[in-house]
């Protein structure tokens, strides 16, 4: 059996580790970056090396004799879906979302960003160049959930001081960045109920011991807790209500039932929008949408996984489940009827993580 895979994120590579463990089917990855692994290299923060550590394993998938990878390939621009479609039996959709959404705010003057566009940049993404301006002291981050927290842990620890570990795994010229900053204030702001957050409560606690900041919380914001959707968040939220400033750390302040600012004279400099990603496309295509106008036999061989399957976007250990099902159906259906035989040397040529 053969098998396509359209993006080398979390999902194509799950999805390629549950397929290839089987060595009758050959798994032909395709990427359209020079380097596989999607948001886990260019996403997931820096100083979280025990989700980039996922990549070890993803690199021995691709060692495996039946999985080929072929970096630089665009499905959709440079390969038709459809080529794809007749030359193997199952395809594979695991190209991710789209672009990062941004919440159109009357602040002119201020620079705005998103955090999927710092965090690639805090990553050394090539396809992100970002253009700080000078004199930045205030930023205003919106958005609950954990891509506002990664942003926050981040720029809580900029400062001339001596750069801490988590700095340190930043790639120039973010590092140089951080450095230069001189933040005295940071708020988290987001249209919900603190009790529905979508923060992890690890996360939020990652934020209780930093050196420079203290994060806040307004006593009447987080008193609610009855129906609480994320009671776990909602209880580190509540923990930090009405806390008063002791020392010289700055505070991060959250705020919840709002889209603007938390009021106390406060302009920010910059803003962060981290309110999740546009819907998915693969060159333009939905994926979801293609896979709806197949004819039913091809349908049956068409797979999306991951943020490509349209569903809310979740983290990678949901993107696992989500391939582990996919892989499951594809072996259960097996060969189909739909695959002419690929033109030889038509599949992607061996290559590993560490040579593209
Ligand atoms: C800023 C940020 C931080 C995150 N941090 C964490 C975290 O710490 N922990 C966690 O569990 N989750 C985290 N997540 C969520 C996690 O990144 C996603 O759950 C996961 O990456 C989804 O995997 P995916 O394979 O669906 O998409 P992606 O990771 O986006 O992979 C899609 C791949 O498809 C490729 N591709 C796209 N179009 C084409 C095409 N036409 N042809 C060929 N290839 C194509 C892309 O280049 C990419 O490599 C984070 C997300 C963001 C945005």
């Amino acid at each position: 059996m053969k098998v396509a895979i359209i993006g080398s994120g979390p999902a194509g590579m799950f999805t390629a580790e549950f397929l290839a463990k089987d060595p009758a089917t050959q798994v032909d990855i395709y990427e359209r970056r020079l380097v596989p692994f999607g948001l886990l290299r260019y996403g997931v923060a820096p100083d979280h090396v025990g989700t980039k550590a996922i990549g070890r394993q993803f690199e021995r998938t691709l060692t495996r004799p039946n999985v080929a990878l072929a970096c630089g390939v665009e499905v959709g621009t440079d390969l038709a879906l459809a080529d794809l479609l007749a030359r193997y039996d199952h395809l594979v959709l695991a190209s991710g979302s789209g672009p990062a959404r941004l919440l159109p705010l009357d602040l002119p003057q201020v620079q705005e960003w998103t955090g999927l566009d710092l965090l690639r940049w805090m990553n050394g993404d090539p396809e992100v160049s970002m253009q700080p301006g000078a004199g930045i002291r205030r930023v205003l981050v919106i958005g609950h959930g954990n891509v506002s927290l990664d942003v926050v842990r981040l720029l809580a620890q900029a400062g001339p001081a001596a750069p801490t570990a988590a700095v340190a795994a930043i790639a120039e010229p973010a590092a140089r960045w951080l450095h230069s900053l001189a933040l005295e204030e940071i708020q988290v702001v987001g249209r919900g109920a603190a009790a529905h957050t979508r923060f992890s409560a690890q996360g939020l606690m990652e934020l209780q011991d930093l050196e420079r900041f203290v994060p806040m919380t307004e006593a009447a914001e987080v008193a609610e807790t009855e129906g609480a959707g994320n009671a776990d968040a909602l209880a580190v939220l509540r923990s930090w209500a009405g806390q008063v400033r002791k020392d010289l750390r700055r505070p991060i302040r959250f705020g919840f039932g709002r889209s603007g600012m938390l009021g106390g004279g406060f302009v920010p400099d910059l803003v962060v929008h981290c309110v999740g990603q546009q819907v998915a496309r693969i060159a333009g295509w939905e994926p979801m949408a293609w896979i709806g106008s197949l004819q039913a036999s091809d349908h049956a061989r068409v797979h999306a996984v991951g943020w490509a399957a349209g569903e809310r976007a979740g983290a990678i250990p949901a993107s696992r489940i989500q391939a582990k099902a996919a892989a499951d159906g594809i072996r259960a259906k097996g060969l189909t009827q739909g695959p002419a035989d690929a033109p030889s040397g038509a599949g992607p040529q061996r290559s590993s993580a560490a040579q593209v």
